[in-house]
């Protein structure tokens, strides 16, 4: 189904399919499950291929945030599906004698995912690992933005799958539109909350569930560590978080980094010496950086580049190239906090360095900002690591590292305020795309005669 022409009528059939009950049955959602883990595996090469023709991923990227992580997810759900299929035995009040209850998950119906275009495969398989263990029909709508790796999954995964249960829709936001405006049964977005906002409105005609994957500012605390391995190393996880993850174009890179004054030289010196030591001196050159994704993301990226405030704040990288939509590795110290560099989010290879008295301040300014989808704190201070904890709200919180949440299955992944309603991967994911059926049972035996009316005063005294 490339286009929406004949949407009707493929809606339908989705429908019908799932009301025959088929998708119901453990063994075709495992064949589903499978099916995905042999696309990936089968088509590794064209994969890498296409990642590398629509962003510029090197192999290795790929490889890591992409093909190895869902051949985990995959293999995770495979060795998980009965577990998650099973009813849980709840236990009821004495009151309830005689009675038994379970929680019983059940498919929702026919659900919609619509994905983004920076982890094109994961962001599209991630949900769908979890509509289809839970036995749903599914609609995918891959991002225009990625063309090569959308047409893989338009044109390959499919063949693997069960047809009659699942069909991808490519085409861009009008498509999109379109597919919103049909009766679904949970619709799945990742994407920006502009966009978000667009989902939420159409689903309140048909009161359909929604869960919107968004973005924004995603801060790390770094403390001025005082053993120099400490700070090569949170330094090392937050440049390979920020300028190796996509180029920065990820929803859980970091956004900005902020210390403490009198850390900042050391902060600086690191930064450069080790961007450097990754990416090379020439990073164009090295193709260890991917490439921003298209020329409006790469004019949105230069305009905040070119504000003279924000120009006269970098101290590494900077250059750009339009021709080939590259921009180099840039640090930034203390661009002007009203700048759009540090009120917009920045989903590209852009790192600002915001300088403050004290690292406990880090605090109070993520506080004054919109809950973002991670935190990242760099200390091996037990009280800013409590503060933090108790204090700061946010979709996750991750202590010295950057972007493993994501590989999680056991923890979930979604944000909280503006960076997202709902959560997924794992568990997670066939929870958000199964209802928790109360299912209660009452034996014939006993009965007590005062819980029938006719009412009166004695029986209101039992
Ligand atoms: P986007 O919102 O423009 O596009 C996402 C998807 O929505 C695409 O498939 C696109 O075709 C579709 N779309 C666009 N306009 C539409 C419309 N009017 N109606 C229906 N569908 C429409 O995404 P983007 O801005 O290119 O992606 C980057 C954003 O996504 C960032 O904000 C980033 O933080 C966020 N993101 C979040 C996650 C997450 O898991 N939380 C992951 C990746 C990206």
């Amino acid at each position: 189904m490339d286009s929406p022409r004949n949407l009707q009528g493929d809606l339908e059939s989705l429908r019908l399919y799932f009301r025959c009950g088929r998708t119901k049955e453990a063994s075709w959602r495992k064949t589903q499950i499978k099916g995905l883990l042999n696309f990936i595996k089968e088509n590794e090469g064209d994969i890498m291929k296409a990642l590398k023709q629509d962003l510029g991923k090197h192999r290795a990227e790929a490889y890591r945030d992409e093909i190895g992580t869902l051949i985990k997810s995959l293999n995770y759900a495979l060795n998980s599906l009965k577990a998650w299929m099973s009813p849980k035995k709840v236990k009821l009040p004495a009151v309830a004698v005689l009675t038994t209850a379970e929680l019983l998950p059940e498919p929702l119906g026919l659900v919609l995912i619509v994905s983004a275009w920076n982890f094109p495969f994961g962001l599209s398989l991630e949900p769908l690992i979890g509509a289809l263990a839970a036995g749903n029909t599914a609609v995918l709508k891959p991002s225009e933005l990625a063309p090569a790796c959308s047409s893989l999954l338009a044109n390959t995964m499919t063949s693997y799958l069960d047809g009659n249960a699942v069909k991808v829709v490519e085409g861009g936001p009008s498509v999109g539109e379109q597919l919103l405006q049909e009766r679904w049964d949970k619709i799945f977005f990742t994407g920006n909350a502009r966009v978000g906002r667009i989902v939420m409105s159409a689903a309140v005609k048909y009161l359909t569930p929604v869960a919107l994957e968004l973005g924004g500012k995603c801060p790390a605390v770094l403390d001025s560590l005082s053993f120099s391995f400490d700070r090569e190393v949170a330094v090392k996880r937050i440049l390979v978080g920020k300028f190796g993850t996509c180029a920065g174009q990820a929803c859980i890179t970091i956004d900005y980094v902020l210390v403490e004054k009198k850390f900042l030289p050391k902060a600086v010196e690191l930064m450069k010496a080790i961007t450097t030591k990754m990416f090379g001196e020439n990073p164009r050159e090295t193709n260890t950086v991917a490439r921003i994704v298209n020329r409006r993301h790469f004019l949105r990226l230069k305009n905040l580049l070119d504000d003279p405030t924000v120009k006269a704040s970098i101290v590494y990288g900077g250059k750009t190239d339009e021709e080939n939509l590259f921009i180099e590795p840039t640090i930034l110290v203390d661009p002007p906090l009203e700048a759009e560099i540090m009120t917009e989010e920045i989903f590209g290879p852009l790192l600002p360095i915001i300088t403050l008295e004290n690292i406990e301040d880090s605090i109070e300014f993520i506080k004054a900002r919109p809950r973002p989808l991670t935190i990242y704190a760099f200390t091996k201070s037990k009280t800013l690591e409590r503060k933090l904890v108790s204090e700061t709200s946010s979709g996750s919180l991750v202590f010295n590292d950057a972007i493993i949440q994501y590989a999680a299955d056991t923890i979930p992944f979604g944000g909280v305020g503006e960076s997202g309603i709902g959560r997924y991967h794992g568990k997670f994911s066939f929870d958000t795309f199964s209802h928790e059926k109360a299912v209660a049972r009452r034996s014939f035996l006993v009965d007590f005669w005062f819980r029938f009316p006719p009412w009166n005063d004695y029986k209101l005294q039992l």
